[in-house]
């Protein structure tokens, strides 16, 4: 009777290890899961739903993070109902080029990033907001929407001095040539963002944003492209992925992004990734990965 109870307590000992050994199993060391706001809801690409959607799994596929989306209303419509509560997350990703916000939001929006929050703006969302001075101090460059050498100077790769020069001669802010798959080459190879990738690499078809303007204060430009004259471009070296600081906040703008199959281009997908783990932490984990093209073979994923 005695060995029995023995036996008993036994068998209820095993079952609680494995129920403890289980649960540990689940619950990684205090692995820090960031959360990201993409908006949308206004953009002069066809694509922005999309983008939206294949940008949300990019994020979420490293396990690093969980992603909403807010969609602002209709372009025209009363945007007073657009009010996110910024509070709640680590990072904002605007895939968003349209009507002006409240000034509440506006202002919400600054604090947020002031107080240490993570932006990434990506492609058209450099297009938004001309008139708004903080949102440009934070994109450090933008284009159109009657950007022009009021809104700061051009800022290209200078060959010669091997270095990015700030021109502030009379021109358009914004403009790109024909789409095309272009090279990206690394200009700050220590960048946590760009450390191990290739420093060339072939870009799948694209809009190659040139002659951006804006404050450009804080900015550091990780890469650039050059902008060929025969695809009616600039003939300049661009920037084209960048980051900023803007009080404790950590930005990080891509110019990549135009289309789908811009948006497929594996290059595109790991900057995103790891450009996005940077601005909420200051740090990149994540290893490069097998299928990053190289200066001549471009790669995609389905
Ligand atoms: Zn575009």
């Amino acid at each position: 009777m005695k060995r029995l109870k023995v036996l008993h307590l036994f068998f209820w000992l095993v079952i609680i290890g494995l129920v403890l050994t289980e649960a540990k199993a689940e619950t990684p060391f205090a692995k820090k899961i960031y959360k990201v706001l993409i908006i949308d809801g206004q953009n002069n690409h066809r694509n922005m739903a999309d983008g939206t959607v294949m940008m949300k799994k990019f994020l979420e596929e490293t396990g690093l993070f969980t992603a909403d989306v807010i969609t602002t209303p209709k372009k025209g419509e009363n945007m007073d109902s657009f009010k996110p509560d910024f509070s709640g997350y680590d990072v904002v990703l605007s895939n968003y080029n349209g009507d002006a916000w409240p000034e509440a939001t506006n202002t919400a929006f600054e604090k947020f990033v002031k107080n240490g929050g993570g932006l990434v703006i990506v492609h058209a969302a450099d297009n938004a907001f001309p008139k708004w001075l903080a949102y440009n101090k934070m994109i450090g460059l933008g284009g159109w929407e009657g950007r022009n050498e009021k809104s700061g100077p051009y800022l290209y790769f200078d060959e010669a001095k091997g270095k990015m020069v700030k021109d502030t001669a009379k021109g358009v802010g914004g403009s790109h040539g024909h789409q095309h798959e272009f090279v990206v080459t690394t200009r700050d190879v220590k960048h946590p963002i760009m450390k191990g990738l290739p420093t060339a690499w072939l870009h799948q078809k694209d809009e190659l944003y040139d002659r951006l303007r804006g404050p450009a204060e804080n900015v550091n430009v990780l890469a650039t492209a050059y902008s060929p004259v025969e695809q009616k471009g600039s003939g300049r070296i661009e920037p084209m992925l960048m980051t900023l600081q803007y009080g404790k906040g950590r930005i990080f703008h891509t110019t990549l992004g135009h289309e789908n199959y811009s948006q497929k281009c594996v290059g595109f997908i790991t900057t995103l990734q790891r450009g996005t783990e940077w601005v909420a932490s200051g740090k990149v984990t994540q290893a490069v990965p097998a299928d990053f093209p190289t200066v001549t073979k471009g790669s995609a994923r389905p």
